[in-house]
């Protein structure tokens, strides 16, 4: 644990209430815009207000956080909230990510996560905007089932989550990338001093990146290929090495950072190694979680070198090249 102290300075000290959860700021921020004014002005007064220090102790007529949800509602209405940038609009139909509004397939204190995280307070939306041939969620991922929950309850929900001990609020999925505007307007509704975790396999857009900053205390991100034709045969992703180094570079300058690798069978020279040896070269600080618990699901039977589990000797083989690169493994 005194290790994970050490990567994770800001997130122990919101849990021992030294700090405020960084979406309290953007909610106590004092911003004045109007919905009529074009998108491009609202981006500029989104960065100036990013940089303000100007923090009210009661909440603004209007806030950052309120223009985040405005900023966020236009990226949903045409939507390029992740990179295969649909172009729908959600209030009618859906993207790739087959989501439209929002729904919530579980929610529960998850004692699974990474130590420092546990027990986390984990909200699984349905939908995601990949699709993963060896998904182990896939009833969740793949299809929409779920309930539709208004923002304000599920703030008071997070706050009785609090009491009974969550350490954070952990938003996943599928991903939760393709509930951005949902997120933000339940954040406006608690008041919860919070972690707020994302847990993401961080195809999000460049728009959707910048809206989380100042928001999110803890990206959680899930780097699995070391290359683009891995992603695009198993993920059915393109462009992937470009749009998730570039997020995790920006999760990084804005937050702190738990990257997850889950070793895959067969995937070692092509992926594992090329995607740690990234992280080593442009971020060096960042906790690392080596997974060792892949199983085939959902088709991986279809796919030969996915087919089997990990076998031990694959796992450590990677853990022991993380290990000698210099990584800061949890
Ligand atoms: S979140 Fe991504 S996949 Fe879903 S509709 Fe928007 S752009 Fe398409």
């Amino acid at each position: 644990m005194n290790r994970a102290r050490s990567l994770l300075p800001q997130y122990f000290s919101i849990l021992k209430e030294h700090q405020s959860a960084r979406y309290l700021a953007c909610k106590h921020r004092p911003v004045t815009f109007r919905t009529s004014q074009p998108t491009e002005h609202l981006w500029v007064l989104h960065q100036n207000a990013l940089q303000s220090t100007q923090v009210q102790n009661t909440i603004p007529e209007q806030s950052l956080l309120d223009l985040k949800i405005e900023l966020a509602h236009r990226l949903y209405t045409e939507c390029c909230l992740c990179e295969h940038r649909c172009g729908v609009d959600r209030t009618r139909t859906t993207g790739v990510c087959g989501v439209q509004e929002p729904r919530i397939a579980s929610e529960f204190l998850h004692f699974g996560e990474e130590e420092p995280l546990v027990p986390s307070y984990t909200v699984f939306f349905s939908g995601c905007t990949f699709q993963c041939v060896f998904c182990q969620n896939w009833d969740i991922s793949q299809h929409h089932p779920g309930v539709t929950v208004e923002p304000a309850r599920l703030g008071k929900v997070i706050e009785q989550r609090k009491r009974q001990g969550a350490r954070n609020v952990n938003w996943v999925g599928g991903d939760p990338t393709s509930n951005l505007l949902y997120i933000l307007q339940v954040l406006r509704e608690t008041e919860v001093n919070l972690p707020q975790v994302w847990n993401s396999n961080m195809y999000c857009s460049v728009e959707t990146m910048h809206l989380l900053q100042g928001v999110i205390d803890v990206y959680l991100t899930d780097f699995k290929y070391g290359n683009d034709a891995c992603a695009e045969r198993l993920s059915k992703v393109k462009r992937y090495l470009e749009v998730v180094q570039r997020n995790h570079l920006l999760a990084a300058s804005d937050a702190e950072v738990i990257i997850r690798h889950l070793v895959m069978p067969n995937h070692g020279a092509c992926c594992s190694q090329p995607l740690l040896h990234w992280i080593h070269q442009n971020m060096p600080g960042a906790a690392v979680n080596i997974m060792g618990q892949y199983h085939p699901r959902y088709h991986a039977d279809e796919y030969e070198d996915i087919a089997q589990p990990v076998s031990k000797e694959q796992y450590y083989k990677i853990r022991v090249y993380a290990d000698t690169l210099g990584l800061c493994l949890l």
